[in-house]
């Protein structure tokens, strides 16, 4: 059982620290209301349609675990927004566009009792240029009467169109079927890759910065990842020498190219910086000293936690700070922050460079902490020590204990504990806390699970 192979260190990662392979990234992509919410409901097994989003509310969760025939994979769901009647075409390319550039494969909905529209095909040729391979989902068949207008969709030229009904649940096995077969085994957005330059990703709210701390640290030897071998084809990429030392930094593009700010822009913002976190191993988020902080800040270094990422905070702008300012500050930090005093914080001026050095060490430090392993013995006798000087408290007549510990994984550290019985949440902090004044894992997210025996 699973417990037992933990037990023996046959789950995770081997003890040179080899990460987890990153699950295969499935995007359904398509224009408004041709059904991919409730394609994506139907792959997710959810009964009810996610459609509480309100038109114009903006969703930060864009990516979902998924399963099928025994495969798991990651599900990009880029539906369940309403864009603008104006502007549509161009919203609907941005936001395939994005999608796209996540997955490593690409169902593409279509409505097949409209058939193929301008947008649609502004779509393919999107598609085309992407060379991702692509699964043609025809829509709304929900009869054998539909599928000649199924067939009829042979003409986008993106091969085989698959007649699915996602609200009956018709042809979706056939169409998961060919997607599991486009999708490599292991992403090839290989977040984690065990060699190569490291790969960080500057995040943050827009105007914070994040362009000119791009340009600042880039200086004049910029290279296209592409044209360097053993890194990532992505030309959205850049690999970017810091002291003589390569980094990639990932999704520059987003970042050069200023995309104007309408309506609903936060909504692709939150799916670009989405995008980035998870290719990168590291986001440094930049924040702005000189203005109060906003929910979209707290929101972006969720997404950094979420997604198991190491984090580094930049507070930005610091030229502008005046004295007047600092006490806010320092309670911002202490009321905003709170979750993530693990995070090293650097003060930096993007426009003057003031600090920029800063950045580097604080990026490895925040690195280094991701990849920490525990050994097995050192992790069980710190615990041991722990539970000695602070055991958990008793709870209607009963204490847990705890039995045995082990780190799952590295990248970030997951640790596993064995115990006799639920841990309060207060109790679980108190490991963490404890965990990270002895060990440090400075700038990485940690999660720990329990396993209750008996
Ligand atoms: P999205 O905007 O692409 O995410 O589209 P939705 O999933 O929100 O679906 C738009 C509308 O089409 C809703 O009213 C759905 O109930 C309907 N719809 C979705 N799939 C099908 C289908 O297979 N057959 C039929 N008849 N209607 C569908
Ligand atoms: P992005 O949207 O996050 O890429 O932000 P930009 O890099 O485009 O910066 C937005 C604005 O803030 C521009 O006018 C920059 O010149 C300005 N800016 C960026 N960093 C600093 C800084 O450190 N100090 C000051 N005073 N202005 C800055």
């Amino acid at each position: 059982d699973d417990d037992l192979a933990l037990l023996h260190g046959e789950v995770g990662d081997d003890e040179e620290g080899a990460p987890e392979a990153p699950l295969p990234v499935l995007a359904v992509v398509g224009r408004p209301n041709v059904g991919k919410s409730t394609l994506v409901n139907r792959i997710l097994g959810r009964r009810e349609a996610v459609v509480e989003d309100k038109p114009g509310v903006t969703r930060d969760r864009v990516s979902y675990p998924a399963e099928w025939s025994g495969r798991r994979f990651t599900l990009v769901d880029t539906g369940g927004w309403e864009v603008d009647v104006a502007g549509i075409e161009a919203r609907v390319a941005e936001q395939a566009e994005v999608a796209i550039a996540l997955a490593d494969a690409v169902v593409f909905v279509v409505d097949a009792t409209v058939g193929a529209t301008d947008t649609d095909e502004q779509v393919v040729r999107l598609l085309r240029r992407s060379g991702k391979p692509v699964v043609l989902c025809a829509n709304k068949v929900d009869g054998p009467a539909g599928e000649a207008d199924a067939a009829a969709l042979w003409a986008l030229g993106l091969g085989e169109p698959y007649p699915v009904s996602a609200l009956h649940g018709r042809g979706t096995g056939d169409l998961l079927d060919a997607a599991l077969d486009a999708l490599p085994e292991v992403s090839e957005h290989g977040v984690l890759r065990p060699q190569g330059p490291r790969r960080v990703a500057l995040v943050g709210r827009p105007n914070v910065g994040k362009s000119s701390l791009l340009n600042k640290v880039a200086g004049a030897e910029r290279v296209v990842v592409d044209d360097v071998a053993g890194t990532t084809r992505d030309p959205v990429d850049e690999l970017i020498h810091l002291k003589g030392v390569p980094w990639v930094f990932v999704d520059t593009a987003g970042i050069r190219r200023r995309v104007h700010q309408t309506s609903g822009a936060d909504f692709y913002a939150s799916l670009r910086t989405q995008a980035a976190i998870e290719k990168a191993e590291v986001a440094v988020v930049l924040l702005d000293a000189s203005t109060p902080m906003t929910e979209q800040d707290t929101r972006v270094i969720q997404q950094v936690i979420d997604a198991g990422r190491a984090l580094v905070i930049a507070y930005n702008k610091w030229d502008l700070m005046d004295e007047d300012r600092r006490p806010y500050l320092e309670r911002e930090i202490e009321k905003e922050l709170v979750q993530v005093t693990w995070a090293p914080r650097v003060n930096i001026s993007a426009k003057t460079g003031w600090h920029a050095e800063r950045l580097v060490p604080a990026l490895e430090r925040s690195l280094e902490s991701w990849d920490m392993r525990i050994p097995t013995g050192r992790l069980n006798a710190f615990l041991g020590e722990l539970v000695a000087a602070h055991p958990h408290p008793v709870r209607g007549g009963k204490q847990p204990r705890i039995l045995f510990a082990t780190q799952a994984s590295t990248r970030p550290p997951r640790f596993v504990l064995f115990t006799t019985g639920f841990l309060d949440p207060g109790y679980r902090r108190y490991v963490e806390r404890r965990l990270r004044e002895t060990f440090g894992f400075e700038g990485t997210p940690i999660t720990i699970s329990v396993r209750v025996r008996e």
